[in-house]
């Protein structure tokens, strides 16, 4: 039996970095994955790649923060697949790197829209098909900093705070239903968000293995490894817990 066979699992911000590891290794465990993600070229080669593997998988496209589009989508999943298990909120973006003096009211919300109005969206309708399935796993893609302050990119520090909050709330209203929420605090990992964030600062990525005590940065692969320990039936007792995975960047 693989760790997360016969789950129904959704995906959000899919086709890229930790998302798309983690919809790998999901289908590899025997979940059938729905990639949903802005970018459809890449989403649908990987939903192609994980069918081609053996896998199940197919592609949505979806704003997270568009309540009509992930309402529409959620229920076109549970149409195809026949039920919802599992949702990955995993759909992030950094955003504006200014002192808050400097940040524009724009510039708050392009960030908040996605990372916290869209976790809210996406649970939001992911519940009554949980219900449905008779219980299911949420987990919420926080960060370090949800955690602790690193005195950069603040809107993106209090969406991955918010986050965090939102999943322990959400564990308690919802255990109940049988339907655990978590949330996942990576250190840094090397995907495109941090490459793109990084792209015009020499020395950026040394600078970042050296705050991480284990002596480097993180893979995509270290934190799917969580997500697929989250979703899986290994942890039906964990519900609002926050799982660091950060080589020890929170440690001091
Ligand atoms: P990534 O490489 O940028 O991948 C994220 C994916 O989400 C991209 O395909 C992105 O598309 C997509 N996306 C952006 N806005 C979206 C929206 N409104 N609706 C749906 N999809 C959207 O990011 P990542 O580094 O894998 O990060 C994944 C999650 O982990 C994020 O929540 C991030 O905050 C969190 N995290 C990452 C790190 C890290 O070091 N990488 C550390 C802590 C936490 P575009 O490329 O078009 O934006």
């Amino acid at each position: 039996m693989k760790r997360v066979e016969n789950k129904v699992v959704l995906v959000t911000g899919g086709a890229l970095g930790i998302g798309r590891e983690t919809c790998i290794l999901l289908a590899q465990e025997g979940a059938t994955v729905a990639v949903t993600d802005v970018l459809d070229k890449e989403g649908k080669l990987l939903a192609e790649e994980i069918n081609y593997s053996g896998g199940v998988a197919k592609f949505w496209h979806l704003d997270v923060s568009d309540e009509k589009e992930v309402e529409r989508v959620f229920a076109h999943v549970v149409k195809e697949f026949g039920k919802l298990d599992a949702t990955v909120n995993n759909a992030g973006i950094a955003g504006a790197d200014k002192p808050t003096h400097e940040l524009t009211e724009k510039e708050w919300d392009t960030v908040m829209n996605v990372n916290v109005k869209g976790v809210f969206f996406c649970t939001k309708h992911a519940i009554a098909h949980m219900k449905q399935s008779g219980g299911g796993s949420i987990v919420n893609l926080s960060s370090i900093y949800g955690l602790v302050g690193a005195g950069d990119i603040p809107p993106y520090h209090a969406s991955k705070g918010a986050v965090r909050l939102m999943s322990k709330n959400d564990a308690l209203i919802y255990a109940k239903d049988n339907i655990r929420v978590n949330s996942v605090h990576p250190g840094f990992i090397w995907t495109p968000l941090v490459e793109d964030f990084g792209k015009n600062s020499p020395g950026f990525r040394e600078n970042l293995d050296s705050l991480h005590p284990i002596g480097h940065i993180g893979e995509p692969i270290d934190i799917a490894y969580g997500i697929l320990y989250l979703i899986s039936d290994e942890s039906k007792f964990v519900t609002g817990s926050e799982l660091v995975i950060d080589g020890g960047y929170t440690c001091k």
